[in-house]
């Protein structure tokens, strides 16, 4: 690796052990550095430079830029939506437009376990007592089950959003189980005026919540409009002390980078 991800992957996706390794993802940032995000996109996707890959999106503010992105190399690469249950009606009409606009070819709808939910959130209201094992149950199992499939993995993650992205990588090893799957944030070193640019530039359709103040937007329950001039982040579980839903597990975010990586 990475010269071709296909001599790692076994062809029946038994996983006796790590597809890459944090030498991997250190080799990616070096050999990206400086690259412009389209350019790194078409390598990675066009070379097989991480083999089998899926984006994770939650069809959020900001989804459009790298969806559209990645659309314009390979619109067939998956797009793993996760459908908590519990989304603004406005998110899921809206992932079915830009699904349309920008040609994706491969949405994939996560749900979660009915039986689990039957056992562990009956009256469907564990949001508001136990935020974490809601997200445990409608988001964080689901993705690493469909994960489990991929190589690789797309998130729109920025370093500017939170103080715990800032010093994400490029290329990481997603470090969620034991499998080495490289998670690639290809926008972490984008600014909020570069995702708007980008917005415009593209004539890429809004949420329709960001103007009714949501910058930032995740299942309905858990997110409230946030004022001028507060974190866009604080509207996510509002009243908690919880910033993420856990599908992002620490590299970067809540731990040191492990040695030899660099912040983007
Ligand atoms: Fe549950 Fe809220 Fe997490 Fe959605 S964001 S999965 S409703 S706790």
């Amino acid at each position: 690796m990475p010269e071709s991800a296909s001599n790692l992957r076994e062809a029946d996706r038994i996983d006796t052990g790590p597809r890459f390794t944090d030498h991997d993802a250190v080799r990616l940032n070096r050999m990206f550095r400086g690259m412009g995000t389209e350019e790194m996109l078409e390598a990675v996707i066009k070379d097989d430079l991480a083999g089998d890959l899926a984006i994770v999106s939650s069809f959020g503010a900001e989804s459009a830029v790298l969806l559209h992105l990645i659309a314009q190399v390979d619109p067939g690469v998956p797009v793993l939506f996760l459908d908590t249950g519990k989304h603004f009606p406005e998110t899921l009409a809206y992932r079915d437009e830009l699904v349309d606009r920008l040609g994706l070819k491969n949405l994939v709808n996560l749900h979660p376990c009915l039986a689990e939910l039957e056992m562990r959130d009956e009256s469907g209201l564990r949001w508001s007592y136990d935020p974490d094992g809601c997200c445990e149950l409608r988001k964080v199992k689901p993705l690493a089950k469909a994960l489990a499939k991929y190589d690789a993995s797309f998130t729109g993650r920025k370093a500017f959003q939170s103080s715990t992205r800032a010093n994400l990588p490029r290329f990481e090893i997603d470090t969620s189980d034991a499998q080495g799957r490289l998670k690639i944030n290809p926008l972490i070193d984008w600014k909020a005026e570069d995702i708007a640019a980008y917005m415009s530039l593209h004539e890429l359709p809004r949420h329709p919540l960001v103007e009714r103040g949501f910058p930032s937007i995740g299942c309905s329950p858990c997110t409230r409009p946030v004022a001028e001039g507060e974190d866009p982040r604080a509207g996510r579980w509002s009243g908690w002390d919880k910033t993420e839903c856990g599908i992002h597990t620490p590299s970067g975010e809540e731990g040191d980078l492990p040695p030899g990586y660099e912040p983007f």
